[in-house]
């Protein structure tokens, strides 16, 4: 019996993550974090009798412990609640589907508890992968990449030796409005952003996928994960994701992963690695899809990717600059608070304005977070 434990379990990750231990018998989920969502939780509770659950806040967990007062479950609350069911002793893999910053300490200290990590929460590593991907390594864990151009690459690398890779063909739906121009992006609203053309995902990561921020951090990621350098990964648009990554080795060959777009596959290949369990849903079919098409990447009317790559190349705090900017910015845009160009022009402006710190501890990461949330409230009234 394989045992997980997951943070951020009412999101689209988390929910399909549950549907992978819905469909294996042999898995048991032993804790389940989450924010406010309370109902949720607790029908996720019925069901799945984890021995801990954490919501964020106190209230939440308080209304929770009343829910489910009949059920033999311990509610906790707040980053307590996340490092504890990070470290619990009953737990193997910890699975981070949670968004945004507040990732770094749970994943940091399951780590240092001995917890592989299926790591979807991205931000993660993109702000902290300097402290965290040598811990991997001293503690002996594995990092399981569930984003799935990084479970493409993985799967590309599987049996391969190390050290041979000539580049990373990272790929990239162009998301909604690709092919448009700064004026056509000018009056984009928030209903426009969340359409996106192939994926089913969480609010912030969409409008993520329509800026290429989230390509620009998947760069970042693919950077740790992989321990290449920036100019050995090329963003590559395919808009028909059926490509979900690629490997470029020395020898010329590339070894691609392909498939029809379900992120339950990479959270199953991170669950059972290095296992291929059978996976029900749709199958790819050469014929009816009839052409995969490529492009280069925009960056001049998307320049977030841009930005990525320049903050991963300057390095220190400036990546977790990057990732702040653009959740404050994002949350702005999703509250209708600054129009959609106004996005990467905070990044692009807070990253003007900081001063780096090389190789940051976890407090200086987080405390650069506070200064670049400051900046950017100071700036929007
Ligand atoms: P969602 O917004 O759908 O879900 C986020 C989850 O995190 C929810 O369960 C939410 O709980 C929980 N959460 C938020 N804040 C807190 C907090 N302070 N404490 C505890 N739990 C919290 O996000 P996604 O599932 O889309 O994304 C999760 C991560 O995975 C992100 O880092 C994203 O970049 C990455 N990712 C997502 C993909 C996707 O297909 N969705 C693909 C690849 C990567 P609540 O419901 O209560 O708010």
């Amino acid at each position: 019996m394989k045992r997980i434990a997951i943070l951020g379990s009412t999101g689209s990750i988390g929910t399909q993550t549950l549907e992978v231990v819905r469909n294996n018998s042999d898995i048991q989920v032993v804790a389940l974090a989450a924010g406010t969502s309370v109902e949720m939780m607790e029908a996720q509770i019925r069901e799945f009798r984890p021995h801990l659950a954490a919501m964020w806040t106190e209230s939440a967990a308080a209304d929770l412990r009343a829910r489910v007062a009949d059920v033999d479950v311990k509610i906790l609350a707040g980053m307590d609640g996340l490092l504890e069911i990070a470290t619990m002793e009953e737990s193997e893999i910890l699975v981070t589907a949670i968004v945004g910053m507040i990732g770094i300490r749970p994943t940091i200290a399951a780590i240092e508890a001995g917890k592989n990590i299926a790591l979807a929460n991205k931000e993660t590593l993109v702000t902290a992968g300097h402290l965290i991907m040598p811990l991997a390594k001293e503690k002996g864990v594995s990092i399981l990449p569930v984003d799935s151009e990084h479970s493409a690459i993985f799967q590309s690398l599987n049996g391969e030796p190390k050290g041979r890779i000539e580049k990373i063909l990272l790929t990239a739906s162009g998301g909604p409005f690709r092919g448009r121009t700064r004026e056509q992006l000018q009056n984009i609203q928030v209903e426009d952003a969340l359409k996106h053309p192939n994926w089913a995902m969480g609010r912030k990561i969409t409008i993520d996928s329509s800026t290429l921020v989230n390509k620009g951090l998947e760069v970042m990621e693919a950077k740790w994960l992989f321990d290449v350098t920036l100019d050995q990964i090329q963003v590559v648009v395919h808009p028909q994701s059926i490509i979900h990554s690629a490997v470029q080795y020395v020898d010329g060959a590339v070894i691609a992963q392909m498939g029809t777009p379900d992120m339950k596959l990479p959270i199953q290949y991170a669950l059972f690695y290095p296992d291929r369990r059978p996976m029900g849903g749709a199958r790819m079919d050469l014929f009816k899809l009839g052409q995969l098409t490529f492009e280069a990447p925009d960056m001049e009317n998307f320049p977030g990717l841009a930005y990525a790559y320049r903050a991963s190349e300057i390095g220190g705090s400036m990546p977790t600059v990057y990732n702040a900017a653009n959740e404050k910015a994002v949350a702005l845009f999703l509250d209708r608070k600054i129009s959609y160009l106004q996005i990467p022009e905070l990044i692009s402006e807070c990253m003007e304005h900081h001063k780096v710190i090389q190789n940051p501890t976890v407090e200086e990461i987080l405390a650069t977070e506070q200064e670049v949330y400051a900046y950017i409230s100071g700036r929007i009234k």
